[in-house]
């Protein structure tokens, strides 16, 4: 009997994991993926449960990775149904994971359980890694299973994370790799004094214009084939004076760059650090700068895998999918660190939204292109 990806998807949604919450998600699929013949590791690291499943000992191991947890669904008595009560209605699914990404764990799941039908013996692995940690901090989910990973020289050979990469329709769009992001938080420390007599001061504003204004116009790089251009974009500027008539003692701002590969967040903290350096000590400031990075840019070059699955999509949907590096980080960021990977999942549109649903027509598809995919890879 073949596992249901509607039966299976309603069942993860009916189960409130709002992050950092698991509210049963893991072992609803460990108690699929053991009737499968899976074995299921519970990987729990502080207040997160993950797990990493697999059937099969042998190489190469085809890796899904996904996450259970969700957003909060805002106010209930905005939806057209409980977020938590899925419900089908004009051949819709609604409920909060119904594409980010309760679904599309449960079609993969419906995927291996057919493939394994009709391929009662194949030579590789199936594996799943799936965190509680996605939406949430980050900390104790696939980052600290892929050091996991790693420690048990556990090898994966190609990893598709199954994440809502489609903008509009099924089979758009296959992300290959995400631009990095670094927020910085820069403070000049000048010093304070009457407005009347400014030499007896030293106004930081004045420094944090030139510096802000030198850095805007940056010009980081034209952009690659993979990638748009990479951009800096001032986000705060903190004056904080209670007196008109006072030179402030200090100014602050802060400023985030989404950056290809052409940079890394250590190359671009070293440029900017110089122009702060250069400005302040001509102004006489000091200034103080603090760097949060939240993943660098990273690539998977297309291989034949990669191309591989672009037709399985194209196959059943009709649609040639872009291979985009756009859009914000997800936890390919982590995993590519181990394996070759590349993300594809549902449509995003109403993801993170109120009613967010799927189309059942895309659960089939999705399901239909994961046994696809499968299929090929162990062909
Ligand atoms: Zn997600």
């Amino acid at each position: 009997m073949a596992i249901s990806e509607l039966k299976l998807a309603k069942e993860l949604i009916r189960r409130h994991s709002v992050t950092p919450k698991d509210a049963g998600t893991i072992n609803i699929l460990a108690k699929n993926l053991r009737s499968l013949g899976f074995k299921c590791h519970l990987l729990n690291f502080k207040n997160i449960k993950n797990l990493y499943a697999k059937l099969g000992e042998s190489s190469p191991n085809f890796c899904y990775a996904g996450h259970t947890d969700v957003v909060p669904p805002g106010n209930i008595n905005d939806w057209s149904v409980n977020p938590f009560k899925p419900t089908v209605k004009n051949n819709r699914l609604i409920g909060r994971g119904a594409n980010d990404m309760k679904a599309s764990i449960a079609c993969f799941i419906a995927a291996v359980s057919r493939f394994k039908n009709k391929n009662k013996k194949f030579k590789g692995s199936i594996s799943l890694l799936i965190n509680g940690d996605e939406e949430g901090i980050e900390i104790n989910g696939t980052k600290k299973v892929v050091e996991y990973l790693k420690k048990k020289r556990e090898k994966i050979n190609f990893c598709i994370v199954g994440e809502p990469t489609n903008p509009n329709k099924l089979g758009e769009m296959i992300k290959i790799g995400r631009r990095g992001s670094m927020t910085g938080r820069l403070k000049i420390i000048g010093a304070q004094g009457h407005v009347a007599y400014p030499h007896r001061a030293n106004n930081p504003s004045d420094t944090i214009v030139k510096i802000l204004k030198k850095i805007k116009e940056l010009k980081l790089d034209n952009g690659t084939k993979d990638f748009q251009p990479s951009n800096l974009e001032i986000t705060k500027i903190n004056i904080d004076n209670q007196a008109d008539n006072v030179i402030p003692g200090s100014a602050e701002a802060v400023f985030n760059i989404r950056f290809n590969n052409k940079h890394s967040s250590s190359s671009l903290k070293r440029k900017l650090n110089t122009i702060f350096k250069s400005i302040s000590k001509k102004t006489k400031c000091k200034f103080k700068i603090n760097y949060e990075v939240s993943g660098e840019a990273f690539l998977t070059k297309p291989n034949k895998t990669t191309f591989m699955i672009q037709n399985a999509i194209k196959k059943i949907t009709k649609i040639k999918p872009k291979l985009s590096t756009t859009g914000g980080t997800s936890d390919a960021r982590f995993i590519r660190k181990i394996s070759p990977c590349l993300e594809f999942g549902l449509v995003g549109k109403t993801m993170h939204k109120i009613d967010e649903s799927v189309p059942l027509s895309d659960l089939k598809k999705l399901s239909t292109i994961y046994l696809n995919i499968l299929e090929n890879y162990f062909d």
